[in-house]
């Protein structure tokens, strides 16, 4: 007699059957992950039960394909069902199933759902047109239970020999869309369980053709890695894993393995790249750890487990506290999840900061490779995670010619210092050519030297460090100059203002100023406000309407003969003193890569200025 299903199985059933997900792979991850079980209860009941003689090696999961047919046959030699146990569990949602497809209103979402993780048993409908299951526990006798899907299923009693469980699945023929017959091939089979199913502790085993003979062969590795202790694991066995199943050339900078017990208990395994993936910076990277589930992989990237300024590690945690049937949406608020993910964080910023301290060379190819993402963190967010990073950045000294952190910055200041110095630029040689970095380098300051242009959103997201502010050497509030100096410098701005507003007309900027910040050189270009030229190049460059303008300031160097020159010029030849303006300025442009907006007229002013 045909039994109807459960309402609430039947309308999940609906969803199977005419399932437009296109992952209809997991299926067979379900039906494993359930033999999986039915043998730990066996074993484990073994304990109790004396009746129940368990061979711990004996126990294992077969598939049988017959293409002739189109069935696969999947069987264990678990604990199995009696009747009853038919047809509780697989007439109704289970527990873990149900709780899934409830929090879904939608039938769209519904759908989401079973495509990504699944409803057990029933998913095995996506790839079917009939199921049947052949069952027998210890109790006695053994049944079939057989279901064609919506409108119910079938009870009956049959022969079996062992205890145990065969799922046979009659696969639908192929449409348009889906190919079903791949399913019935040795490698699509054999694919699928070393994707999904590896790490099941069970040997999955599966009959196939070898020189025209039959074999059996076990797909699964069957212990993962990160369960091992880590006195087991060897570091090659670390590098090929990672090798393997990232496709990376190349051995991980740094292995980083973790078996946390505690309210949350989780196994990682987790791996920094000793360089960024081709697409590691653009839109297509997609940032997470695989999460197993007591071996069976939930998720292949999920992105919860990581923050995205860490956005560089791979790996896998596993977790026996988190359930299989967990869905996308689910995952946020889960709190295990998010235990995990702090825990993860923290070791991560742990054995980064222990690689900086301990083995530089190594944090800087790192720091090469991924430090634009930390600077990212740093500035994204409204700064929220700047402390947490600050520590971990690099940038170039004047002093030591090489990388320092912060931290080393202070430790090496002069002891009346004030400020951070900084200097941007497209190169270290670039930027220590810039006339305003002679002077502070000269009153013995170091200077950081920013090359990449994130450095400066960076340190403006931080404002100071150790209450020491920072100050772009190119900024017009740098003040390093005696009081003597200063009231000097002063003193000439104020007699020469009438020249110093003519340039300042003449050339559309901020300001014009005689200065004693350079030394050798004659001009430099400074700025007022928040934005530097660095900063203006950058913002413009993007594709955005965002535009900027930084406000510059034509600096003249006092001491200069050329200073001597246009105090001159502006008494007695008006029209070459503009022309020296011009000139002037073009000069200090060029020198901070800006291009000029009339290159010939200044080429035909200089040749005019030349030839005299
Ligand atoms: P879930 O695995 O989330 O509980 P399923 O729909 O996959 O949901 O399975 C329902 C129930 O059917 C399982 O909880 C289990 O009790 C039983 N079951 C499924 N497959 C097997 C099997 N191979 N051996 C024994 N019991 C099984």
């Amino acid at each position: 007699m045909k039994k109807q299903f459960k309402s609430e199985s039947k309308r999940l059933l609906d969803l199977m059957i005419n399932s437009i997900y296109t992952n209809k792979d997991i299926f067979l991850r379900e039906l494993i992950s359930n033999s999986s079980d039915a043998l730990d209860k066996l074993y484990f009941n073994s304990f109790t039960d004396k009746k129940l003689k368990v061979d711990k090696d004996k126990l294992e999961i077969n598939i049988k394909v017959n293409e002739e047919n189109r069935t696969i046959t999947i069987s264990d030699n678990g604990i199995g069902m009696n009747k009853e146990e038919l047809e509780n569990n697989l007439g109704t949602i289970a527990k873990s199933g149900s709780l899934a497809f409830k929090e879904a209103n939608s039938d769209k979402e519904t759908i989401d759902i079973i495509g990504q993780f699944g409803v057990g048993f029933y998913s095995a409908f996506m790839v079917s047109d009939k199921i049947t299951v052949i069952s027998k526990s210890n109790d006695d006798k053994a049944y079939m239970w057989t279901s064609e899907g919506a409108d119910g299923y079938t009870i009956s009693e049959t022969e079996k020999e062992n205890i145990g469980t065969d799922i046979i699945l009659h696969i639908k023929n192929d449409t348009d869309e889906v190919k079903y017959s791949d399913y019935l091939t040795e490698f699509k089979i054999r694919n699928l369980v070393k994707i999904y199913s590896d790490y099941i502790r069970y040997p999955i085993k599966m009959e196939v053709s070898v020189d025209d003979k039959k074999e059996q062969q076990v797909l699964n590795s069957m212990i993962p890695l990160w369960k091992k202790n880590k006195n087991e694991v060897k570091e090659d066995e670390l590098n090929n894993f990672y090798i393997d199943k990232y496709y990376d050339y190349e051995k991980p900078l740094k292995v980083i393995q973790s078996s946390v017990e505690g309210l949350t208990s989780y196994k990682s395994l987790l791996f920094i790249p000793s360089h960024a993936p081709f697409d590691y910076y653009t839109k297509d990277y997609e940032k997470g750890l695989s999460l197993y589930s007591n071996g069976v992989l939930i998720m292949d990237k999920c992105s919860e487990l990581l923050p995205d300024y860490f956005s560089f590690v791979k790996g896998v945690v596993d977790s026996e506290d988190i359930s299989l049937n967990i869905s996308r949406e689910l995952l946020q608020s889960t709190k295990s999840v998010s235990i995990i993910a702090k825990n993860i964080e923290t070791k991560i910023k742990k054995e980064l900061e222990e690689m900086l301290e301990k083995d530089r060379d190594n944090y800087i190819k790192f720091f090469n490779a991924f430090g634009s993402q930390l600077k990212f963190g740093v500035y994204n967010n409204y700064g929220m995670d700047k402390d947490k990073l600050k520590d971990l950045l690099l940038f170039y000294s004047s002093v030591s010619k090489k990388l320092i952190t912060l931290k080393e910055y202070i430790n090496n200041m002069k002891k009346d210092q004030e400020f951070i110095y900084y200097a941007s630029g497209n190169s270290v040689d670039a930027i220590d050519n810039l006339p305003q970095v002679e002077k502070v380098k000269d009153k013995g300051y170091e200077i950081l030297y920013f090359t990449d242009y994130l450095d400066e959103f960076a340190i403006n997201a931080l404002m100071e460090y150790e209450n020491k502010k920072f100050i772009n050497v190119s900024s017009d509030e740098l003040d390093i100059d005696d009081e003597q100096e200063k009231e000097k410098t002063n003193k000439l701005n104020e007699e020469c203002k009438e020249l110093l507003n003519e340039m300042k007309e003449l050339l559309n900027v901020t300001d014009v100023k005689f200065t004693s910040r350079l030394k050798n050189h004659p001009v430099c270009l400074t700025t007022k406000g928040n934005i530097s030229i660095e900063m203006e190049k950058v913002i413009n460059a993007m594709p955005t309407d965002e535009k900027v303008n930084a406000q510059t300031v034509l600096e003249i160097n006092e001491n200069h003969p050329i200073a001597n020159k246009m105090k001159d010029l502006y008494k007695t030849d008006k029209k070459e003193f503009e022309k020296y303006t011009k000139i002037l300025y073009s000069e200090a442009r060029l020198i901070e890569g800006l291009p000029l907006d009339n290159p010939s007229e200044i080429s035909n002013l200089i040749c005019e200025v030349i030839s005299k």
